[in-house]
């Protein structure tokens, strides 16, 4: 039988180095003492020169006998020429450990498998977010500042690292030594065991909701689904893009899902500045996830992909997304085959659900935007992360107070939180989030808006700051109201309503708050408290747009838009929004046309009295 060589595969440390076998080496270089001999890249040993038994040059095989490995770490080599011999490779013996262990191993050299989700270049090292079963956290390579290491890698490549754990501010990271690209079974059965641990990591716990709802338990499993997905993006790095409508309710949604989120990454570890990096919560103007809005997305993420090899995103959309107005944005999310999940209460369009991964809507189960996305969107951050619960529960209580819900759930949820948060105290504080909102236009404000929420832990300030917000949103109110009220046109229709017209053209400020959607609602709630009990519209109207409030009419906003668009030849006319409350778009020179259209459909719709 042949001799017996071992070669020590690149994982292998000194622990899988024995004293009396005969390695396969490769010269590094001389010394007066001796050759130096590398077992593999990170193991390397003397041979004396009284055992150096032929001649040799840089980088030439050398086969070695281990003598003696010393308490230092150094090894003693012979060197041993045999006639023949057969190779046998020496995998490192030691089995991966889980990169949710790499805290309690810094210093010690390790070995970590999993997927490759974000490669970014910085003026050093490469960075490589590493994805596995129990978390998320960075390996560093370096070659030369600035240059690119293992080149070979791709984004979604299953990995084996081999490198020292360091301590690098409040972060854990490895230190490349090897870095081996799985192929084949070796990497099937490295994604399989990732996928099933995930998977199940990924479950949201069972948990009750905040209050009784039949809606809302009817909607539970595609609320679970949500949660499920929104949670595993979180485990795997994949970017999290959450847009939602500018106002109280929408607001209130996302940053429930927001405090949901990011408090579950910084759990999971990752990037220390992860947490902004692969989460960004936008607004949208309209309940609608408008072209504008999928564009600045796309532009975004895309950039983010080429430059900081980042996966493409989650989409989630709130409070907004689910009509057809959304129908270009979500055809052009899936050319990029962008996962997209909606949350929202606006009376869908069937039409949407073949664009999205998921969505959870009341009217799907027989419920009506009485459930609002605040209390859906505060639902889910709860599954999504349990955590949170106690800081949020507040803020379903402020979406269905702002987004005036009329449902059964409305008092539940402001019963709950009475004892910190009155009524009125949501009242303000949703007016305080519209007012806000207004100067951030398309900003996040993120953390003036959990003051606004009081989110930070400073509640003198949050009440100093909605204190100030409220009076000058109603100073402004007023201002506005005292210009327009006065030019209010009244008509009684056929079936018995009263019309209330106002042009907030001429009789508004313009580019101020509140702006003319809020300023018809202000009016709009004037005039039904000097009409109780009687149904009454409101149609605030400028030179290409009208916005429609109304109180016992049995409208249906979006199927009046649509047969206005088809009645109306060249008048251009779009919008939607919720069934009673909604807002129209047409061009300036058809205006007449359009509301006398809108005006005479209004007049057969049924009404309701009380
Ligand atoms: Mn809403």
């Amino acid at each position: 039988m042949d001799f017996e060589v071992y070669r020590l595969s690149p994982s292998c440390d000194m622990g899988d180095v024995e004293e009396g076998n005969t390695y396969l080496g490769r010269v590094q270089g001389f010394a007066s003492f001796g050759t130096f001999v590398q077992l593999n890249d990170r193991i390397k040993g003397l041979v004396h020169k009284s055992n150096v038994r032929t001649e040799h040059k840089e980088r030439d095989t050398i086969l070695v006998r281990v003598r003696t490995i010393r308490s230092n770490g150094n090894i003693d080599l012979e060197e041993v020429v045999v006639p023949s011999y057969q190779i046998q490779t020496v995998e490192k013996k030691s089995t991966s450990i889980q990169l949710s262990e790499l805290s309690r191993k810094v210093g010690r050299t390790v070995r970590i498998e999993g997927e490759v989700a974000q490669i970014k270049q910085t003026s050093g090292p490469t960075i490589f977010t590493l994805v596995d079963e129990s978390g998320t956290e960075n390996a560093a390579a370096f070659v030369e500042a600035g240059v690119r290491a293992y080149p070979e890698v791709e984004l979604g490549d299953m990995v084996r690292i081999v490198g020292q754990v360091m301590q690098r501010n409040s972060q854990v990271q490895v230190e490349v030594g090897s870095l081996t690209v799985l192929v084949g079974e070796e990497a099937e059965i490295v994604r399989l065991r990732i996928e099933k641990a995930l998977d199940e990591r990924s479950e949201p716990p069972e948990i009750p909701f905040l209050i009784e709802s039949t809606v809302l338990t009817q909607l539970r499993p595609e609320m679970r689904k949500i949660a499920r997905l929104i949670r595993k993006a979180v485990f795997t790095s994949q970017p999290i893009i959450l847009r939602h409508h500018a106002d109280a309710d929408g607001i209130s949604s996302a940053v429930a899902l927001e405090q949901a989120v990011v408090a579950l990454m910084r759990e999971s570890g990752g990037d220390f500045e992860s947490d902004y990096f692969l989460f960004k919560r936008a607004p949208s103007k309209a309940p609608f996830y408008e072209i504008e809005d999928i564009t600045r997305d796309l532009d975004f993420s895309l950039k983010d992909h080429v430059r900081y090899g980042q996966k493409m995103p989650l989409i989630i959309l709130t409070d907004n997304g689910s009509t057809e107005e959304d129908l270009a944005s979500l055809k052009i999310a899936r050319i990029y085959e962008l996962p997209i999940i909606v949350i929202d209460h606006h009376h869908p369009d069937a039409v949407v659900d073949q664009y999205l991964i998921a969505h959870v809507n009341p009217y799907h189960v027989g419920g009506d935007f009485g459930v609002t996305a605040g209390m859906l969107g505060a639902e889910i951050a709860r599954m999504v992360n349990p955590a949170v619960s106690d800081a949020i529960c507040h803020l379903p209580a402020v979406a269905a107070v702002g987004d005036r819900s009329e449902a059964p759930e409305r008092g539940r949820l402001l019963a709950l939180v009475q004892e910190t948060y009155t009524e009125e105290d949501c009242r303000q504080i949703a007016l305080a989030l519209d007012y806000q909102q207004f100067w951030l236009r398309f900003n996040d404000g993120r953390e003036l808006i959990k003051d606004i929420l009081n989110l930070r832990n400073n509640p003198d300030r949050h009440r100093a700051l909605v204190d100030i917000l409220v009076s000058e949103a109603n100073l402004a109110i007023k201002e506005q109201l005292s210009a327009c009220m006065p030019h209010v046109r009244r008509q009684k229709l056929d079936n018995g309503a009263h019309l209330f017209q106002i042009d907030l053209e001429i009789h508004a400020h313009k580019f101020t708050f509140p702006p003319p959607g809020k300023t018809a609602g202000e009016v709009h709630d004037r005039l039904c408290q000097a009409h109780a009990g009687e149904p009454v519209v409101t149609l605030g109207f400028g030179p290409d747009f009208a916005v429609l409030r109304s109180r016992g009419v049995m409208m249906n906003i979006p199927k009046m838009v649509r047969e206005l668009r088809d009645e109306i030849p060249g008048g251009g006319v779009s919008g939607g929004g919720h069934l009673v409350v909604g807002s129209i778009k047409f061009v300036e020179g058809m205006r007449d046309a359009v509301l006398d259209g809108l005006t005479s459909k209004i007049a057969k719709v049924d009404v309701t009295r009380g």
